[in-house]
Parts: structure tokens; C-alpha cells; sequence
């Protein structure tokens, strides 16, 4: 099918004026088998062919439309190729109004190489920045006046976080002749969240969390629509759901108790141990004298852990002689607790406890006959029996 047709116009003009002047001489047929011939066609009967045309604009004309295929094909292709591997094209379209019209044409067929060359021959240019030192994503977005999303867009294949100089980055993707809109359908497997019934439970510390039945979350397959324009993403939206396990609500336990509670002859809540001292006169366990005991002492192995009595702000996290290795807190409302002979303090002044938080651990530091826990209440600033506050 592939025919010579270079030059086709102007023998047809130089037939014509030959024509003109020796036309009398001879007769058309004759020179035409002369032509024919030869290695070109001078056939004037218009061929089928295919028209690509733009805006009622003919742009080219193509003898196959296979080529037609292959032509729209190897256009359409880069833009193709940025779409996510797993998207499902259900169409491409011009933006522009384009035709592909059957026609008889007696003009000289495009090649292929050349409607494509035609198809690009208007694109501008695609406009890129090198990263230089100490730039970032956010100055570059600033800088050129282009949101950091967009700027995300044109380069889904850089780690925009971790730029370095000598990346490049696509500002503006260049802009082909004819724009295409590209309608994709995708779909990903997403989960959905469970709520959890919540059991107010006064038994326990308000930061207290007990998952009683975990929830399970379902899962569902989303289809997104994407349309990208040129092959990047440019309207996104959700055009079903399919559910396809439901998610099981769960139960948790949320605790409303504010302060440490003592919970067995044991158990004070802000440690565990034997209580051997009361608050109130007694002998001194070293000094042997009548005095008067401020806190409440509680034995156990060096080490066991001491919680704060309630939310609060570290006051003091210190050494003395008598209190050895001490902390107060204030909790507020004129109220405060002080833990004293301990071997480790966790805290320093001005943390901000929570009730039931680990401030330190038990030991036997300053005016001490063994590892235990010496514990103050004070309402005002002065000492009240801690047991009435564990209660
Ligand atoms: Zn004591």
C-alpha cells in the first residue's frame, strides 16, 4: 500500500501548465503513461485515509489507522506511564475537541514519525530546579509560589523530606500541545475502626486503661476514581465501598479514681509492703525517745517501687540527713505527700506526676533500721495520718 507521493501538488501544477502549452500536441493519456512510469503516483483519485483533527482544525492525515493507533498510543504513552501500576484505565480523552474522521484524501499522508512530531510540536517545556545546599522543600514551594502538594505531585518519586543538593526537582511538568485526561479506577483494602464501650471504674487510678474485650478492626475494599490530567493526579474521589468483614467493638475500662488507694493489709497503693509505724508518739526505733512519727512507715525489699499518691508537681527530689534520699510533691488544694529513705528517685523538681506514676524505689537511706517507706501527708503544711487519705 506504501506509495511515493513526494511533490504530488506541484506535478500536478506543472501537468497543468504543461498542459496548457502542449496540450494540443498531446494527448493527457500519453503523458500520463510517461509519469506513471516513472517512481511517482499522479493518481488523482482521493485514497481513504484518517484525519486527525483538533478544533475543526485538520492536523494531519494518516493512510492507516493502525498508524492512527500507534500515533495516539506513543502520545498518550508517558503520560501513562506515571499512573500507579495498579490503577485500571477505563478512559483517555482530549480536553480539546478531537476527531478522528474517515476521509477520501488526495493530499500528501503524513508518516507516522511526522503526526507525532505534530502532536508534540507546541509542548513547553518542562520547567526543573536543582536543589542547592540548605534548601528546603518548603523554601523551593515558597520560593516559586507552588504548594508543597503540588510540588508532591510532580515528584511522587522523591522523598520531598530528605532532598539533596543535586536533586531535581519538576517545578512544572512540561505542558504537552493537547492536553488528556486520563479516568482511572483503583482499589485498596482498607480498615475500619471499632469503637470501644467505655465501663466507668472507680477501683481504679484515672490514668488507668484495661482493655476487658479487644476490638477487632474490619476491612473494606474502597474504589477510588482518579482523574489525572497529563497523567498526574488531578480529581480524586471515592465511588464505592465494599464492606468486607464488619469491625467488633471492644470494652475497656477507664478509671475515675484520682488518688492512691490502700487496697489489702499490704497494698498502701503508693508501695507494697508490712506496715511497722503509725503516724502519732511512739519511740524512736534509734533514738529511743517518746516522739512524735509524722507519716507512716512501710517495710519491704530495697528496690520495690513507690508510685505518687496523686497527679501533681514535683517539689522537692533531694537528700537530707534525717529523710535521706526524699520527695515531695504538691498536688494542689493545699495538699502534699512526701516519700522518704529512698534508694533511687526517678524525678526531678518540677516534674509533672500523674497518680500512680513510679517517682522512685524503696531503700533505707538517712535516719533508717532497714529498707522501708516512710510516708507524709500534709494538708496546709501540716502532717495528717496518711492512712485517712489511702481510704
Ligand atoms: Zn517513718
Amino acid at each position: 500500500m506504501k506509495k511515493l507521493r513526494l511533490k504530488k501538488k506541484s506535478i500536478v501544477i506543472l501537468i497543468a501548465i504543461l498542459g496548457l502549452f502542449i496540450g494540443t500536441y498531446y494527448s493527457t493519456e500519453a503523458l500520463f503513461s510517461e509519469f506513471i512510469s516513472g517512481e511517482f503516483s499522479i493518481s488523482e483519485a482521493p485514497i481513504q485515509g484518517y484525519a486527525f483533527i483538533v478544533n475543526e482544525e485538520t492536523w494531519f492525515v494518516l493512510e492507516d489507522p493502525r498508524e492512527m493507533k500507534y500515533v495516539i498510543d506513543e502520545y498518550q504513552k508517558p503520560m501513562i506511564a506515571r499512573l500507579n501500576d495498579k490503577s485500571n484505565i477505563t478512559s483517555i480523552e482530549f480536553v480539546e475537541d478531537v476527531k478522528i474522521k474517515e476521509v477520501m484524501y488526495s493530499g500528501t499522508f503524513s508518516s507516522a514519525k511526522d503526526a507525532l512530531a505534530k502532536l508534540n510540536e507546541n509542548k513547553d517545556e518542562a520547567q526543573l530546579y536543582t536543589v542547592m545546599k540548605g534548601d528546603t522543600m518548603w523554601d523551593i514551594a515558597e520560593r516559586f509560589n507552588i504548594s508543597f502538594r503540588q510540588l508532591a505531585t510532580y515528584n511522587s518519586d522523591i522523598n520531598l523530606d530528605r532532598i539533596w543538593p543535586g536533586n531535581v526537582i519538576t517545578l512544572q511538568p512540561s505542558k504537552p500541545s493537547l492536553d488528556v485526561i486520563i479516568t482511572t479506577t483503583q482499589v485498596v483494602e482498607e480498615s475500619i475502626p471499632y469503637t470501644n464501650e467505655i465501663i466507668r471504674d472507680n477501683t481504679l487510678i484515672s490514668t488507668a486503661r484495661v482493655v476487658v474485650k479487644r476490638g477487632i478492626e474490619g476491612t473494606k475494599n474502597v474504589t477510588y476514581a482518579i482523574k489525572t490530567l497529563n497523567g498526574f493526579p488531578h480529581v480524586v474521589e471515592v465511588i464505592n465501598e465494599e464492606i468486607l468483614s464488619e469491625p467488633e467493638g471492644g470494652i475497656l475500662k477507664v478509671g475515675t479514681q484520682t488518688t492512691m488507694k490502700r487496697r489489702s493489709a499490704t497494698d498502701f497503693g503508693v508501695t507494697v509492703g508490712r506496715y511497722t509505724s503509725g503516724f502519732g508518739y511512739r519511740l524512736h526505733p534509734i533514738t529511743g525517745r517518746r516522739e512524735f512519727h509524722y507519716g507512716i512507715d512501710i517495710a519491704g525489699p530495697q528496690g520495690t517501687v513507690i508510685k505518687a499518691y496523686a497527679a501533681g508537681t514535683v517539689t522537692r527530689a533531694q537528700f537530707s540527713s534525717g529523710y535521706g534520699n526524699y520527695i515531695e510533691i504538691n498536688h494542689g488544694g493545699g495538699l502534699s505527700t512526701l516519700y522518704a529513705h529512698l534508694s533511687k528517685i526517678n524525678v526531678s523538681v518540677g516534674t509533672r506526676v500523674t497518680v500512680g506514676q513510679q517517682i522512685g524505689l524503696m531503700g533505707s537511706t538517712g535516719v533508717s533500721t532497714g529498707s522501708h517507706l516512710h510516708f507524709e501527708v500534709k494538708r496546709n503544711g501540716t502532717p495528717v495520718n496518711p492512712l485517712n487519705y489511702l481510704n
